[in-house]
């Protein structure tokens, strides 16, 4: 939704195209603890210090002990521990720079917000200097953030900001009426990035380790998860066969790897040009096919042939709506 023309576009998607809201916390919880169940050894507050990936092993230091293993998968996340260390991490300049968020509770009963939490729709309002967003979470809590992409108000601090922009918000104020704050107010700085050594010797790098795009299309955790189901089952064969200590082992799937994330940093790219904003979104109503094709990108389906809006983001087409 564009806050000061209050054109709005919506993206349903259809039955076999689905996207899930997550509250991560006890989503992470409950994948963890089934990996235990079904025979990993699990360590918890334990942070990996360094690692060596020699050709005959693994060695790893960890603020607690010392292990020698296999294979290293890394999903430190952000963390990007083997990017930091491979010195092979890069910038992308042209998203947003950063984000600040927090989470609210006691959301109001009311016509506007019982139909957010009844549908689970995210709301993603533009805003002059980046956007917002408005996630709906169980138990009636809202998660709201605001992504700044340019310079921002140098007459307010960043944790400030986010406040500045909700209370400008018509939307928000009526949704927040009443609301309770129910987190710090947090900022993420270093958005974007991809880490150009993803693989190598006894090592694959996954999920955010491999390269974190700004969230605007949700795009994290499901790079996150096809990434790391590659990997694992890449792992799986290979420690199998015992060709664990192949550098080039994740070469084919890398490539897949690729394809989603370029696809997804070209669609974000898309996003911060307003033409192609107004374009795309608002004016997609027009082209029910667009509309469809956008979707289908939304919802991760992007390992087809037949999207069309995805060959021309590859090919550097222009778009139009
Ligand atoms: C502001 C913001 C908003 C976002 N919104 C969305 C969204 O709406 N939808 C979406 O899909 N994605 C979103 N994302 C992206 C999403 O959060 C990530 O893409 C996703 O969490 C990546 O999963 P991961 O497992 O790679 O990393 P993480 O979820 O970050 O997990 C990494 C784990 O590794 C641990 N770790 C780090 N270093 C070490 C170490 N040295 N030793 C041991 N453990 C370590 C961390 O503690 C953490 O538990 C958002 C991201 C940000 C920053």
């Amino acid at each position: 939704m564009d806050e000061a023309t209050g054109q709005r576009m919506f993206f349903p998607l259809s039955i076999d195209r689905k996207a899930y809201q997550l509250d991560r916390g006890p989503f992470d919880e409950l994948l963890f603890r089934n990996a235990a169940k079904f025979g990993a050894e699990t360590h918890e507050e334990e942070k990996v210090l360094e690692v060596d990936c020699r050709a005959d092993g693994v060695d790893i230091v960890s603020d607690r002990d010392r292990y020698r293993c296999r294979y290293l998968i890394d999903a430190t996340g952000r963390a990007a521990l083997m990017g930091k260390k491979h010195k092979s991490i890069d910038r992308i300049e042209n998203l947003g720079k950063f984000a600040v968020y927090t989470h609210y509770r006691n959301i109001r009963a009311g016509e506007e917000a019982d139909e957010l939490f009844r549908s689970g729709s995210i709301h993603v309002p533009v805003v002059d200097i980046g956007w917002l967003w408005v996630i709906p979470l169980s138990g009636r809590r809202l998660s709201v953030g605001l992504v700044v992409q340019k310079q921002r108000p140098k007459d307010c601090e960043v944790e400030d900001l986010l406040c500045r922009y909700l209370e400008a918000s018509p939307m928000l104020q009526r949704l927040l009426a009443g609301a309770e704050q129910d987190a710090p107010v947090r900022v993420e700085a270093d958005f974007s990035y991809s880490n150009r050594s993803r693989y190598g010797l006894r090592h694959a790098c996954c999920g955010d380790a491999a390269g974190f795009l700004d969230p605007v299309f949700s795009s994290g955790v499901f790079l996150a998860f096809t990434s790391a189901a590659r990997i694992a089952d890449r792992v799986h064969q290979a420690l199998s066969e015992g060709r664990e200590a192949d550098p080039d082992l994740h070469a084919a799937d890398d490539q897949a790897y690729l394809l989603g994330f370029n696809t997804m940093r070209l669609f974000v790219e898309r996003f911060y040009q307003s033409n192609i904003v107004h374009n795309l979104f608002f004016e997609a109503d027009r082209n029910p096919e667009l509309k469809g094709q956008i979707a289908r990108l939304l919802a991760g389906d992007l390992w087809v042939e037949d999207n069309a809006l995805q060959r021309s983001l590859l090919a550097g087409r222009q778009m139009t709506g």
